[in-house]
């Protein structure tokens, strides 16, 4: 147990000042699905956490407005997952949160804090020996010799190959969210598209964020591909488990001919991995099992298999086929 001081925010001002003093190991607590699991695993050792639950403001949920959903960055993935107007109107945006863990952690995790869970690396989450540049900046990376059948084949380099988690964020990078965030330097928006960071040569440093900086609120413009849309995950067993592979696809169709197309793909690349040239091959062609394919083929283009995980390649590529074909279903029953 190392020990940690804890400070309750009621208000972002003094969040942000509270972080400033607790210095480089202080964190920020939402849900704690990721936080105290890192804790207890001593991967996260932060000396001081300050507790953002109290503030006011972050939990609204508004899917009534003309021109975007709002949802308040401490707002519940259960809460908005359950919202009728995503359910009926934007499905892409309610599975990837009821597909993403279980009951409990939806109760408890955060629509903010879910967007910057940490990967599922066993090398990363297990600590020593294994060498992580992640974890540890410069130790080396594990993965690349190892076990890599999880990893990524899109965005990584030779430091480090980790699948970035959120089903959550595929689905919003596909409908072109941004985030509100506010630091000491003040307000600013930030497309979501843009908030993670390729590894590189720093992968400890998985976003665009400065430290003191707190997601308060995620917008999602209204668009008329939500109806046709679907978050499609395969994973090794049916429920509870990390994707091997996901889509995230929303159509606008004019009868079986694509009008607009929005693809993202999860489970598979270092950060959300928004595919346009795949959106793009099918935007004016009739949406048959081919031109999904074709799309899907465009989506892993550019893929790098390591020593295990060459099949989630084609696995990708069918998933995003058969994502398109699941919501042109969809836009025909409307
Ligand atoms: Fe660490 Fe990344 Fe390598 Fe995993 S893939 S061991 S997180 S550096």
């Amino acid at each position: 147990m190392h020990p940690f001081t804890y400070t309750k925010a009621n208000t972002a001002t003094e969040a942000i000042e509270a972080v400033a003093a607790g210095g480089p190991g202080t964190r920020y607590l939402a849900g704690g699905t990721t936080l105290y699991d890192l804790m207890k695993l001593n991967v996260e050792t932060p000396t001081h956490v300050v507790d953002v639950t109290g503030l006011s403001g972050m939990r609204e949920i508004n899917t009534s407005g003309d021109r975007e959903l709002v949802f308040g960055a401490l707002a519940r993935m259960s809460d908005v997952a359950r919202d009728p107007k995503i359910v009926s109107d934007y499905p892409l945006l309610s599975e990837s949160l009821w597909r993403a863990a279980s009951e409990q952690l939806r109760n408890m995790a955060t629509v903010g804090g879910n967007l910057l869970q940490r990967t599922r690396c066993a090398y990363f989450r297990f600590g020593e020996p294994f060498a992580c540049n992640k974890r540890n900046p410069g130790s080396g990376c594990a993965a690349q010799e190892g076990i890599d059948r999880g990893h990524a084949v899109l965005g990584g380099s030779t430091s480090c190959i980790a699948v970035y988690p959120s089903d959550w964020a595929i689905a919003l990078v596909a409908f072109d969210a941004e985030v509100d965030v506010v630091g000491s330097k003040g307000q600013r928006t930030i497309p979501l598209n843009n908030l993670h960071r390729e590894p590189g040569t720093t992968p400890h440093i998985e976003t665009v964020l400065e430290p003191d900086e707190l997601i308060t609120r995620i917008r999602v413009p209204v668009t008329p591909l939500g109806w046709a849309s679907t978050y499609l995950k395969i994973r090794d067993r049916e429920s509870y488990a990390f994707a091997l592979a996901s889509a995230a696809v929303g159509l606008e169709m004019d009868g079986d001919t694509v009008r607009d197309a929005r693809i993202a793909i999860g489970g598979l690349a270092t950060r959300p991995w928004r595919t346009r040239e795949a959106e793009q091959s099918l935007i004016g062609q009739r949406l048959t099992p081919e031109t999904a394919r074709k799309a899907g083929d465009l989506a892993l283009k550019g893929a790098k298999a390591g020593h295990m995980n060459g099949f989630r390649i084609e696995l990708g590529a069918r998933t995003v086929a058969e994502a398109l074909m699941i919501a042109k279903q969809r836009g025909l029953a409307r």
